[in-house]
């Protein structure tokens, strides 16, 4: 690997970041606060939150198994998806690698950020090698997407390509598992000691059932995750965020229920699009959703909406022609679904 130094764009390593009234008294003790020109009344919402999301780190930290210290916190994985760009990529120099197809946030933040995006296309089991992976990369790759179980196949990527991809390359590699609790493989941020190039994605917005508040998170060396900080808005995690994830966190066994019957019922709904005439195959996969190779992906879709019912329509995605991407819903809802397809 790269050193950091080298990796970092010149202009971050060199930041001094904005020190806020937060950062610069971040004890507890004290009893007046008349440092931040906040309005005395109004509590708790008058103040301003914790910078750095201490307390809720330490929370994540024992459910996810990781450092308070290696965690980022962001406004979603979409925060933690850009600043990859504004801390590594030198916009119109710098490259980054994905696989295709994936999840299309990467993609608008290489756009939105000036970087040349380039693909690799997975091959008809919606796999890569590291060798191809690799291929792709010159001297001004700084970044490697990488999604598992990814969106919109539902497959988890071959681990041991994975880890060839992470050990074979000198910048950073980013997995991100939003899915992973709906996988049964080892999620990759169980070895984050090992690979200080591995940048892991998590999300509160998928199985935790928080999609609403917003928050994603990143893992990763605490010398990433310092430059993170660095650059990030002071107060990127406002309160209400960090004390509803906070009591979510407080419930992980809710969460495990969920992935259980969501699992149950992702199995009951491939079942049903087996045998549905107007159903070419079905993907296998890791995550709460699934891909359907349909008749007329398109056709099928405009049908659901006039009942009211609205899947994924993926037609236009590379390797997806005809293809649905299913999210598993309540019984009642996966129920409706199937009924819908049966009337088709
Ligand atoms: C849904 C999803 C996310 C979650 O994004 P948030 O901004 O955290 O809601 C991240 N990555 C992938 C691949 C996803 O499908």
């Amino acid at each position: 690997m790269k050193s950091l130094q080298e990796l970092t764009r010149k202009n971050i390593w060199n930041l001094a970041p904005y020190s806020s009234a937060r950062n610069e008294y971040a004890g507890r003790e004290a009893r007046v606060f008349l440092d931040a020109n906040e309005n005395p009344y109004n509590t708790p919402y008058n103040r301003y939150p914790d910078p750095l999301q201490l307390e809720l780190k330490e929370a994540i930290s024992k459910v996810k198994g990781v450092p308070a210290q290696c965690i980022f916190l962001g406004n979603g994985s979409d925060e933690a998806i850009d600043l990859p760009y504004r801390c590594f990529c030198e916009p119109g120099k710098d490259n980054v690698v994905a696989i295709e197809p994936t999840y299309g946030m990467y993609k608008v933040c290489a756009d939105i950020n000036d970087t040349e995006y380039r693909t690799v296309v997975l091959d008809e089991h919606f796999q890569t090698t590291a060798e191809a992976v690799l291929a792709a990369t010159d001297e001004h790759t700084k970044l490697i997407w990488l999604c598992t179980p990814n969106n919109p196949t539902g497959n988890c990527l071959n681990r041991e390509e994975v880890i060839k991809i992470i050990e074979g390359f000198d910048g950073l590699v980013i997995v991100d598992e939003a899915y992973s609790d709906f996988s049964s493989q080892k999620p990759l941020r169980a070895e984050l000691a090992k690979y200080p190039n591995l940048i892991v994605l998590n999300t509160m917005s998928k199985a935790w059932g928080c999609a609403a508040i917003r928050l994603g998170m990143a893992f990763a060396s605490e010398g990433i995750i310092d430059i993170f900080n660095k650059v990030k808005y002071p107060y990127n995690v406002n309160l209400l965020t960090q004390q509803q994830a906070l009591k979510a966190l407080e419930d992980p066994f809710e969460v495990d229920g969920w992935v259980k019957i969501l699992k149950e019922e992702r199995g009951r709904v491939m079942q049903a699009f087996s045998i549905l005439p107007i159903c070419e195959k079905i993907y296998p996969t890791d995550a709460n959703f699934f891909l359907a190779k349909m008749t007329d992906a398109t056709g099928i879709y405009n049908y659901l909406v006039d009942q009211g019912i609205i899947v994924r329509n993926r037609n236009r995605v590379q390797l997806c022609q005809n293809c649905l991407r299913i999210t598993i819903g309540t019984k009642t809802e996966n129920s409706e679904l199937i009924a819908a397809l049966r009337q088709y």
